[in-house]
């Protein structure tokens, strides 16, 4: 069967990646998750007190950087590895996701993550979600899916996530940060999250997860056979 690119972008916590490994699964693709890249960077920032407004220390900085996905064997899962470590449990951190848009927004930054993305996409076959993957880094994609949800659900759907890591984590706290991501994210100079203009629109809040997967392999099945 011909191999396509499918692109999946949207609004923070809409399930883009639930969907993303599902049809990585039903179709034996790669996933890629293109926001852990940005968590990751961030996570080294953070750990070496990189000053990201001064673009020297960017650029030094991102030139220490390796990234990496490998497939964990006991869950199937893949996984992002930073200069050989495993930092896909670290990344998922509210304190990470406090400060992921803001480095998410530096030029230099995407210009790194960008290329590595568009790289892992030549041979097709590649499910990659994230907000610029339609509209930059594949732009000639087969298949574009533009996903949001009810801003509730959204919430409490993160919210559950990240309180079985964290009791501690308050309903207002992911709240506002899931607002403030989606802000700075949509609103940034380079590469805002935006929809495509050929991308289709999957709200998935009355949804169930294999009602989402069906109606997405519906779609590229017309793909792939058109
Ligand atoms: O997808 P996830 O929520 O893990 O992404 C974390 C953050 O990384 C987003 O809020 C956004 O700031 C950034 N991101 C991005 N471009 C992508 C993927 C993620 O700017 N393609």
């Amino acid at each position: 069967m011909k191999k396509i690119i499918i692109t999946i972008d949207g609004w923070s916590s809409c399930g883009k990646s639930t969907l993303a490994k599902q049809l990585a699964k039903a179709l034996h693709y790669v996933y890629v998750d293109s926001g852990a890249m940005y968590r990751a960077i961030t996570l080294y920032f953070l750990r070496n007190n990189v000053d990201w407004k001064n673009d020297k220390s960017v650029k030094d900085a991102l030139a220490d950087i390796e990234l990496h996905f490998a497939t964990n064997e006991a869950t199937g899962q893949t996984e992002i590895y930073m200069n050989d470590e495993n930092v896909e449990y670290l990344i998922r951190d509210l304190i990470i996701a406090e400060k992921v848009s803001e480095v998410a927004a530096i030029k230099e930054v995407r210009v790194f993550a960008v290329a590595q993305q568009r790289k892992m996409g030549e041979k097709k076959g590649i499910v990659m979600d994230g907000r610029d993957i339609g509209t930059v880094v594949f732009p000639g994609a087969e298949l574009k899916i533009f996903m949001t949800a009810d801003n509730a659900v959204r919430v409490e759907r993160r919210f559950k996530e990240l309180y079985a890591k964290n009791p501690n984590i308050t309903i207002e706290e992911v709240k506002n940060n899931l607002e403030m991501r989606d802000y700075i994210d949509s609103h940034r100079e380079v590469s805002p999250l935006r929809q495509a203009e050929d991308a289709i629109v999957l709200d998935n809040s009355n949804l169930t997860i294999d009602e989402q997967l069906q109606q997405a392999l519906s779609w590229v099945k017309d793909v792939v056979e058109k």
